[in-house]
């Protein structure tokens, strides 16, 4: 349910972000989302068909790649993903971790056609 609210983020993400370009359309989304996190990528994607109707962004293709989990030992600093059941740290197996990665959901990277000259980037030109 939340991907709902999700998308509508990302959807206002990215239509400003093609504001900023003079951009006519939006061609792709890629979102990166954290391993653990609850979303969906096939809702996001479901919505945002959805949501986009109308917008330039109407048709764009929404690419969602996973990032891993990783956290960081706060004893040794060591990164590490961690096994799903015990946090320990593999080289000094204090428990004691901060979770750095694998949660988030963030807009990566957008592709977009601009009314004059393709899909190159804005020109500034009004
Ligand atoms: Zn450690």
């Amino acid at each position: 349910m939340h991907e709902l609210g999700i998308t509508q983020n990302v959807l206002s993400i990215v239509l400003k972000e093609a504001a900023k370009v003079g951009a006519s359309r939006i061609t792709k989304v890629s979102l990166k989302v954290g391993e653990w996190s609850t979303v969906e990528p096939d809702c996001v994607q479901f919505y945002f068909d959805i949501l986009a109707r109308g917008t330039i962004a109407e048709d764009a293709e929404v690419f969602v790649e996973r990032i891993p989990v990783a956290y960081t030992c706060e004893n040794c600093g060591n990164e590490h993903i961690p096994p799903v059941s015990t946090f320990a740290c593999p080289k000094c197996s204090s428990p004691k971790g901060k979770l750095i990665a694998g949660r988030e959901l963030f807009v990566d990277s957008i592709e977009v056609e601009n009314a004059n000259s393709g899909a190159s980037k804005s020109n500034g030109g009004e």
